[in-house]
Formats: C-alpha cells, structure tokens, sequence
C-alpha cells in the first residue's frame, strides 16, 4: 500500500536496501489504477527495491530473539535486518458494539454522520457513511476533516456542507501523487484514459465507470488533479476520447470556455 511503498522510498533513501513483499498481483491493486501501480514499480525497480508481489508471507524468522528474515509461502527465504508490516487496519467496534450502535465495516451512519442512535455522532476512520455516493469507509485527512465539519453543522443546527469529492496525496522520492476521487475496489471494467501532463514525466490517469468519471490520479501534474477534482465535483467530465486527444484544450472544457 501507499504507507509501505513511502516506507520503502525513504529507506532507500537513507541508503538501504529494501525489498517489498505484496500479496496483491500488482502494487497498489485496492487503490490506484493499473497505469499509476505501474508506474510506482518501475519508480522503486530503479531506486533499487526489489518488488515481489503475488506473495504471501509465511513465516517471521527470528534467532535469539532477533529478526533475521522472512520466509514466503512459496518457501523463498529473505534476509533482513529489519521488518515494517504495513498491512491496513480493521476498525475496533467494540465500544459502538456496547453502545447497540449499527456496525458494519465501521459505525454506521448518515449524511449527517449520526449513528443509528440520534444523540451519538461518528467520524473519521472508524466511521461507515453508507448514504452517500461512495458508500465506502474511507481512511484520509480530508475525509476525518469533512465528516468533522458535516457533524459540527448538524450538531449545531447549521446547513450541512455539501459531500467533498475524496481526495489524497502520497510522496515517495521526488514524485509527488495526488487523486481524487475513489477507485472502486476490485472493478477491472474500468476503462483508463492516460494523458501527458505539461512537466516533464508528468501525467494523469483518468478512471470511467462505463461514461462516468469515478477517479482522476495526477502524477507531477497537479493542474491536471486541479482541473480533474472540478470535474468531479461538478459531474460534467470530458469524454474518454476527447482526454486521449493529446491537443484536446482540458482547461477551456472545465473553465466552460468552447473548446477549439
Ligand atoms: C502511517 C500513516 C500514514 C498516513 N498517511 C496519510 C496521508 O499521507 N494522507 C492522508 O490523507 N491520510 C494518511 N493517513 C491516514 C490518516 O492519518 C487518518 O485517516 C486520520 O488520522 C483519521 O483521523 P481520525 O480522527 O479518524 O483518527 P486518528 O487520527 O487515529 O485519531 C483518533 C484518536 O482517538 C484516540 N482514541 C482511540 N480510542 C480512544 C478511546 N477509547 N478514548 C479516547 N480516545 C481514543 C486515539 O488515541 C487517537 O488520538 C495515514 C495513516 C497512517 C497510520
């Protein structure tokens, strides 16, 4: 995931030699589209981590006490010094559960972020709003703040703010990544639209479920993430083959300019 790849880049960084074991068949396969996990491979192959997915790992070696490797279940051996399990979370429920909250993949509530019980609020990553669009449990900054604001608003008899597109960033080396939008788990029917960004090596990666945009991933572009969230947010997106048109004017399409 995004926490062990920015492990791995700052490790090699300082000077390490890292190996990333995944279990997935391709990096990043729950959060970012088959163009971006590609392109992260090829970014750490040439940093020098090697990258093993499709690979569970089946034991922690230890010897007097002290980790020494780690073995896959295809029985290869790796050697290390040091281990950093990033492998996602699992929300504890438990205190909801005593308080007969509706639980399911976290806490559920409304577009308000009540709970099933009106005098209980929940937000942030522990929180499940299955109202909205995405209907997903979702672990960012921006969405702990959004629900904060959506919850403060209801509490105190205020308008409740309009649902945010999601949005995240993720650093690793000189690469900076930034999406918005969410990428449905397991849909490979999505189609992917690839579009070279203005920088040098900077690109976007454009995700339609069928003709809806659902995602827009913008590697060392962030005009096009810019221009990609308004999309988004405004629900009138370019079609997929008016974004392959490398000549195609993006900025005049979202200002609502006409397009040469
Ligand atoms: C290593 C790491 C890197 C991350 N990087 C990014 C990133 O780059 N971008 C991004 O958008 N998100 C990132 N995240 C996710 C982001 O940190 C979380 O989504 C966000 O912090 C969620 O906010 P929260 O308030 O729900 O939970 P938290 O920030 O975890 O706060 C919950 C607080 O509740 C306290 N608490 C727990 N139980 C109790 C209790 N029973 N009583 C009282 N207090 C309690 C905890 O001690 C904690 O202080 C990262 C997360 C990790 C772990």
């Amino acid at each position: 995931g995004y926490i062990g790849l920015e492990v791995a880049a700052s490790l090699t960084k300082a000077g390490k030699m890292v190996t990333v074991i995944e279990a997935a068949p391709r990096l990043l396969a729950r959060v970012a589209s088959p163009p971006v996990s590609a392109f992260f491979a090829t970014r750490h192959g040439d940093a020098g981590v090697d990258i093993i997915t499709g690979a569970a790992m089946s034991e922690i070696r230890h010897d007097n006490g002290g980790f020494v490797g780690a073995t896959l279940e295809d029985g290869r051996q790796i050697d290390a010094d040091m281990l950093v399990v990033g492998i996602g979370v699992a929300p504890n429920t438990d205190l909801a559960a005593q308080a007969d909250l509706a639980i399911a993949n976290g806490i559920v509530t409304d577009g308000t972020m009540r709970t099933s019980r009106p005098d209980i609020y929940a937000i942030g990553d522990g929180a499940f709003d299955g109202s909205g669009a995405y209907g997903l449990r979702i672990e960012s900054v921006h969405n702990a703040q959004e629900q904060a604001e959506r919850a403060a608003a209801s509490i105190t008899g205020n308008d409740v703010p309009r649902r945010q597109v999601p949005w995240f960033w993720s650093d690793q080396y000189d690469v900076k990544l930034q999406s918005a939008g969410v990428l449905p788990a397991n849909n490979t029917d999505l189609h992917h639209v690839q579009r070279a960004g203005r920088r040098e090596g900077g690109f976007s990666v454009w995700s339609f479920a069928d003709d809806d945009l659902v995602a827009v991933e913008a590697i060392g572009d962030p005009a096009a993430y810019v221009l990609g969230k308004t999309c988004l947010e405004s629900g009138r997106a370019p079609r997929p083959v008016q974004l392959a048109d490398a000549g195609f004017d993006l900025k005049s399409f979202v200002a609502d300019k006409p397009v040469a």
